[in-house]
């Protein structure tokens, strides 16, 4: 096994094996591109080492042979005394896990070695001493704090000290004796708090660096990177060897990031931030304010022009917008990084679109490149633009959305917060990957500090967070915890501010918001060939318009009133998988007619409450008909969980008892009581539900079918074309569904004779118990559809009461890993989903034609409804807003 590549060795397709940095790194050497030269220590060496404790036994010989090579090329040797080769060690694992991660540059500095530095350095200006100590106190700062696990803190403070008594707070003004003396300190604070000396011997350094990378794949603020954006645990990293280039050897040198387009909008331009005479991570850290890599053309004509050829061969070459750090070093260009760039929502369907326009990608390519988490996210509301909120910063429209919060200054007081329901907006100077938890908690963060490649962007970005960046205008003091605005207004802990991550405006106080165009687009108040949002509302319509050609899933709507049913239609919906026909009687005067229907304890009450139900049952159906003509509307007979509908036993008590106390008891009253007190249950979602409820209420269930069928039949003779279906609910075996289906076909029997008109009702059931999953072969001799209820499902798979766990133990769970994501939200495939695939095949064993289709909530998630697609169902079923969603992955499952 192979555990060490060269950059000439590897290529893009490696990221499993090389990381996407190595991989990326090696696909640029083959192009061609000016990268320094190196080599990747493999992923695969990195799983030995983090199962073993120990790197693989054949790592050091091959690691020394291609740094041999390396030595050979460079024409110098790994801290040469005299004229010392310098490499950065760098992690890098198959996704980006931006900051999360370790990285030291200049390994290979020592006592003996920072003069051989200097002097090279010096060959060409008289800047060379300077340089070679500000990076020998670079390496043991990084050094000291990645590897070592030296508290930064002290030697940030050291240097803040240096800088004091200069009376400066330019980094640029402490000139080589000062740095001197702060590599002494430096190596004072290592001393002192590993108890043993800086490293000095190179390979040393290397090695220790080397596994110090290796070892942060497992840092808790990786782990927790990884559990938000749901990457693997067992991927590991890989490590890349770098040759060293400057960015730090006088005005002639920097560093920079660039995209090939702009990543917040998709749309073409100079975008990136250029940082002179810096080294590495100073850009992305944020720490100086940057230049625009425009003004790049004015500094160095000659290194831009290059930049912007390279940066057409890359989005050419991979065919998408790729972001790319990069090093000047005395006027030549290096590349030191590239690869497929995150990018904003509404980016993503421009650039998918424009490359399809420029031919690039074809349709499906496209369909491929977004999703229904970033479809989801343009269809958030936006800031009222004509409101007349108080605008007091502009900062840089880092990641988009509208966001209002409570400001907070720390991340611990965000986390804090928002567990207890509050939503706050995280405020700092700038952020980095220690305030991780307080931006997940957060609605949106704020920043004073840092450019579009800021750490506070590149996560938020990521994270679908709204962001505003560097709103310099802002003056944040974190230890006050408050910011003053230009104007001198103070914003306290708790105060109330707006955030449009979309144009990078703050505002104090409660801002409204309006919807998006591509909602609008949806609702077909906007046109499609409007080039509203800069070709927004064109690219979703394309893109939609491509899943709808190539998906096979049909979408359906969880819908049980007109409005709801309307606007999924407008949105797309092919019908109504679910109309929970108990929502229908959530009102107040109807709630206690079910009341009334679920207490009676004779035929008479019974009867009158049912005759009562049956007419305003009768009008909704029509009304529901009539916004789905000609589609399948699924009604459900009735299934609440009866403490939804009952009194509540402890209100009723206390009701009770204060009037006994008065002595003036209330029969009523009492009665209810008694009856609630009998029918109470401990866990009402595994109680009298469902068919369980229809079997025990005699005429309930038929007065229901009636009610459809009548509805029906009114539609068909007024010209309409209504197409129920009756849907039972919690079966658990086929005697219960052999029942209801006698007692239904009956009533479809005497409503058929007596309107005239034949109706063709099918009769099915949800799969929401494991044992009806289960018998599904016997279940389908009785269903001619089956719609799974993957709420429930879930809830019985478990043995999580759906209405209780997510607020109680699922944050541990989440934090220990034990699952990425609730299986309430994403199915879980194992479980859930096995028992789903079992049904299917069993039910279609039995029924070769049966319909399947699901209406829990899953039907709606992006990830599930893959799953959905590739278990063979018809349809999925969801809340009319994510119909969007659904449509475009199923069509994205499809390709
Ligand atoms: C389900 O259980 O998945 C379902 C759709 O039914 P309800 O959520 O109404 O129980
Ligand atoms: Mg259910």
């Amino acid at each position: 096994q192979k555990f060490v590549y060269d950059f000439t060795e590897g290529n893009k397709d490696l990221k499993d094996l090389l990381g996407g940095k190595g991989a990326n790194l090696a696909e640029m050497t083959n192009l061609g591109l000016p990268v320094p030269p190196g080599f990747t220590i493999t992923t695969e060496a990195c799983k030995v080492y983090l199962d073993t404790g120990a790197e693989p036994a054949a790592l050091r010989a091959e690691v020394s042979a291609h740094l041999d090579a390396l030595e050979q090329q460079m024409g110098r040797r790994l801290g040469d005394a005299a004229d010392p080769l310098l490499v950065s060690v760098r992690s890098g694992a198959k996704f980006s896990m931006p900051g999360m991660m370790d990285t030291v540059l200049n390994i290979g500095l020592s006592d003996a070695s920072v003069g051989g530095l200097a002097a090279q350095a010096a060959a060409a200006d008289g800047s060379g001493d300077r340089f070679a100590w500000d990076s020998y106190r670079r390496l043991i700062q990084m050094f000291g704090k990645t590897v070592l696990g030296v508290e930064g803190d002290l030697f940030e403070e050291a240097l803040e000290r240096a800088k004091q008594a200069k009376g400066t707070s330019d980094d640029l003004d402490l000139d080589a004796a000062d740095l001197k003396a702060i590599v002494e300190e430096f190596k004072g604070i290592v001393r002192d708090h590993t108890g043993r000396d800086f490293p000095q011997d190179p390979r040393e350094q290397m090695d220790l660096a080397v596994h110090a990378v290796f070892d942060s794949w497992n840092s808790d603020r990786a782990k927790l990177y990884r559990r938000q954006e749901r990457i693997p645990g067992d991927l590991a990293t890989a490590v890349n060897i770098c040759s060293m280039v400057f960015g730090n050897l006088g005005a002639d040198s920097g560093t920079g990031v660039a995209f090939t387009r702009d990543p917040a909008s998709g749309h073409a331009g100079v975008y990136g931030d250029y940082l002179q005479n810096a080294q590495g991570e100073d850009v992305v850290a944020g720490i100086r304010n940057t230049m625009q890599l425009a003004e790049l053309e004015g500094l160095d004509k000659t290194s831009y022009d290059r930049l912007m050829t390279i940066m057409e061969t890359l989005e050419n070459h991979y065919r998408d917008l790729c972001d790319i750090e990069f090093t000047i070093e005395r006027g030549k260009l290096w590349m030191l990084q590239t690869r497929v760039g995150k990018r904003t929502a509404a980016a993503a369907f421009r650039i998918a679109v424009q490359l399809v326009d420029q031919g690039l990608i074809d349709l499906d390519e496209a369909l491929h490149r977004v999703n229904g988490a970033q479809l989801a996210q343009l269809m958030f509301p936006r800031f009222d633009e004509a409101t007349k909120a108080e605008r007091v910063a502009w900062g840089i429209a880092a990641s988009p959305g509208a966001a209002v919060g409570k400001a907070v200054f720390d991340s611990y007081t965000a986390v804090k917060w928002s567990r207890s329901g509050e939503q706050v907006i995280l405020v700092r100077r700038e952020t980095n990957p220690d305030d991780l938890d307080g931006m997940i908690a957060a609605e949106g963060i704020l920043t004073s500090r840092g450019g579009k490649t800021s750490h506070a962007a590149v996560v938020a970005r990521g994270m679908g967070k709204t962001c505003v960046c560097g709103a310099e205008e802002l003056e944040v003091d974190t230890k006050k915890r408050r910011f003053t605005t230009a104007d001198g207004k103070v914003v306290e802990e708790g105060d109330l501010i707006s955030i449009d991550g979309s144009t990078g405006k703050v505002y104090l106080g409660e801002v409204p918001v309006v919807p998006s165009p591509v909602v609008e687009y949806f609702e077909g108040t906007l046109h499609a060939g409007a080039d509203e949002q800069g070709g927004l509302v064109q690219a979703v319509h394309r893109l939609m318009a491509h899943a709808d050609v190539r998906r096979r899933l049909r979408v359906r709507a969880n819908a049980d009133n007109a409005d709801d049913a309307n606007r999924a239609r407008r949105f797309g919906a092919q019908g109504i998988g679910l109309c929970r026909t108990e929502h229908m009687f959530l009102g107040e005067e109807r709630r206690r007619e079910v009341e009334q229907l679920i207490l009676a304890d004779n035929d008479k009450d019974r009867d009158t409450a049912l005759a009562t139900l049956m007419p305003l049952q009768k009008g909704d159906f029509v009304e529901l008909f009539q916004a789905m003509d000609g589609l399948p509307v699924t009604v459900r007979l009735l299934d609440p969980p009866l403490h939804e509908f009952l009194p509540d036993i402890t209100e009723l008590s206390v009701r009770v008892a204060l009037a006994e106390a008065r002595k003036d008891p209330n029969e009523n009253d009492l009665r209810l009581l008694q009856a609630v007190h009998k029918l109470h249950e401990q866990n009402p979602m595994l109680g009298l539900r469902g068919v369980r409820l229809g079997l025990v209420i005699p005429g309930l269930f038929g007065m229901q079918v009636r009610a459809i069928a009548e509805a029906a039949a009114e539609r068909r003779l007024g010209g309409g074309d209504p197409r129920p279906e009756v849907m039972i609910p919690l079966v658990g075996t086929v005697q219960e569904l052999e029942i209801v289906r006698d007692e239904c076909e009956l009533v479809l029997a005497e409503v058929a004779a007596a309107t005239g008109v034949k109706l063709d009702i099918k009769l099915g059931t949800m799969i929401e118990l494991p044992r009806a999953a289960l018998t599904a072969g016997q279940i389908a001799e009785a269903a001619e559809f089956f719609s799974f209820g993957t709420n429930d499902l879930t809830q019985t798979v478990w043995g999580f009461s759906r209405d209780d766990v997510e607020a109680s133990f699922f944050t541990a769970y989440l934090e220990k890993g034990i699952f990425g994501v609730s299986p309430f939200e994403t199915i879980d495939r194992d479980g859930v989903g096995a028992l789903v695939e079992h049904a299917v095949r069993e039910g279609r064993k039995t029924r070769p034609d049966l319909k399947l289709g699901v209406c829990g909530e899953h039907g709606g998630d992006p990830d599930s409804v893959h799953f959905f697609h590739r278990a063979g169902l018809d349809y999925v079923s969801c809340s009319p807003f994510r119909i969007p969603v659904a449509r475009l992955e199923a069509g994205r499952a499809a390709i």
